[in-house]
């Protein structure tokens, strides 16, 4: 499958990729997770969008154009891929347009992922994080099973710099201004298929069927 994923922060975007990732060997391309494995190794891509992230500012269209046009091209991307967190701009959203134009790429859907704010909210605040694997836990509903360590791998798992209550306000409000219009974008050009469970098994059968999977 070729989908992108859209929806608020803490909507379930990651989750949601890789269960359907499972399903038929798509790659889930996370720009989130590319940035912040950017940002721990230093990179000069790190080093350019460490204060965007921190802030819940989005990191400026032309890095990430820069950095998707090439990921796009790379060989697992051949089996399918699930856009996660990309495109989060119009700009965005019409480049990303002409790159799959050019690299003869049909994309299959949008989903979005439609959860009430309240529900966000508080994901977001305990969400937490393996700073080695990108493991996702939360301190309520799925904690690690020794504090602080991660089950899979053995990495810190904390909150991220962005996770502060001032930086998922921001963000909220960044994906209001920013990345809700993608909406409209993808439902003009036919492609947006909206869930609004905030159950991922719910989701991901949702798609599977809309899919005919
Ligand atoms: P979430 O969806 O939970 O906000 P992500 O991991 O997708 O988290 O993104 C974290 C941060 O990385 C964003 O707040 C932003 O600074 C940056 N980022 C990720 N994807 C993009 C993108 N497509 N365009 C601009 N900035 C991005
Ligand atoms: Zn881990």
């Amino acid at each position: 499958m070729k989908l992108i994923l859209l929806g608020a922060p803490g909507a379930g975007k990651g989750t949601v990729a890789k269960r359907l990732m499972a399903i038929d060997g798509s790659v889930q391309i996370s720009t989130g997770d590319i940035l912040r494995a950017a940002v721990k190794e230093g990179t000069d891509l790190g080093k350019k969008a460490k204060e965007y992230m921190d802030a819940g500012d989005l990191v400026p269209d032309d890095l990430i154009m820069g950095i998707m046009e090439e990921r796009l091209q790379e060989d697992d991307c051949k089996a399918g891929f699930l856009l996660d967190g990309f495109p989060r701009t119009i700009p965005q959203a019409e480049a990303l347009k002409g790159v799959m134009a050019k690299l003869g790429i049909t994309l299959g859907g949008a989903i979005n992922l439609d959860v009430p704010r309240d529900v966000i909210l508080d994901r977001l605040t305990t969400r937490r994080t393996c700073v080695d694997c990108g493991a996702i836990y939360n301190v309520k509903s799925m904690p690690p099973k020794v504090e602080g360590v991660c089950d899979k791998c053995g990495g810190q798992v904390v909150q991220r710099d962005d996770e502060t209550e001032e930086a998922i306000s921001n963000r909220l409000d960044v994906y209001n201004e920013k990345t809700a219009p993608l909406v409209d974008f993808y439902d003009k050009e036919g492609l947006l298929f909206t869930v609004t469970s905030t159950s991922s098994d719910e989701v991901v059968d949702a798609v599977k069927q809309k899919l005919g999977l």
